[in-house]
């Protein structure tokens, strides 16, 4: 089905069932921000934050999503903030939902509603927040850690930037943190110029 607006393209993915995520979650979460942005941001999923309040990049990822973007000069406001998967896959343990990455069949069966997203927002440029978003944009696996900090080039010929997820950032041990959020940040910097050419 193929979605007209951005409220059609929630209803379609709130009512989507076509992978075992969508059963699970407390709804789906599309992407936000400017409608016509220049340049979007792809992450992997939704987490639990997301999840339960239904926008992206709302829980611990995102505060850290959002400082570095603070920091590179880029207002949140001005891109358009999505996800790959639109479900949160989880498991549980005790009360707690722990996230769990989607299989390539589930990312795969969610791709068509980020590519109808691309096609609303018709942005410039894209930025892959790790490697589900990347293989999503780009169509085969992307080695995020050798191609972080590059301009790949989709079919569409839009052009792709590649960096880490922040959610890995978040997993990094306190003493090499400051190192891995410059490095972040020096990557979301190479995005700048789409929105400020
Ligand atoms: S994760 Fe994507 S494909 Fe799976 S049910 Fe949700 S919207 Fe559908």
């Amino acid at each position: 089905m193929k979605v007209r607006s951005l409220a059609g393209l929630k209803a379609a993915t709130m009512a989507c069932r076509e992978c075992p995520i969508g059963e699970y979650a407390t709804q789906s979460v599309i992407g936000e921000g400017s409608a016509k942005a220049r340049l979007m941001l792809v992450g992997e999923q939704p987490g639990d934050q997301e999840d339960l309040q239904g926008h992206p990049f709302v829980g611990p990822a995102g505060k850290l999503l959002d400082r570095a973007l603070e920091q590179v000069g880029i207002a949140r406001t001005d891109v358009f903030v999505s996800n790959a998967v639109k479900h949160f896959k989880f498991e549980l343990r005790g009360k707690r939902r722990i996230h769990k990455t989607p299989t390539q069949r589930e990312a795969a069966a969610c791709h068509h509603w980020l590519e109808d997203e691309i096609a609303l927002v018709k942005p410039a440029a894209l930025v892959a927040l790790g490697s589900t978003a990347a293989r999503s944009l780009m169509g085969r696996a992307v080695p995020v850690m050798a191609e972080r900090g590059k301009w790949l080039e989709r079919e569409d010929g839009r052009k792709v930037l590649v960096t880490l997820h922040p959610s890995a950032l978040l997993r990094v041990p306190p003493e090499d943190r400051d190192e891995a959020f410059a490095a972040f940040t020096a990557d979301l910097a190479k995005a700048r110029k789409i929105l400020k050419p």
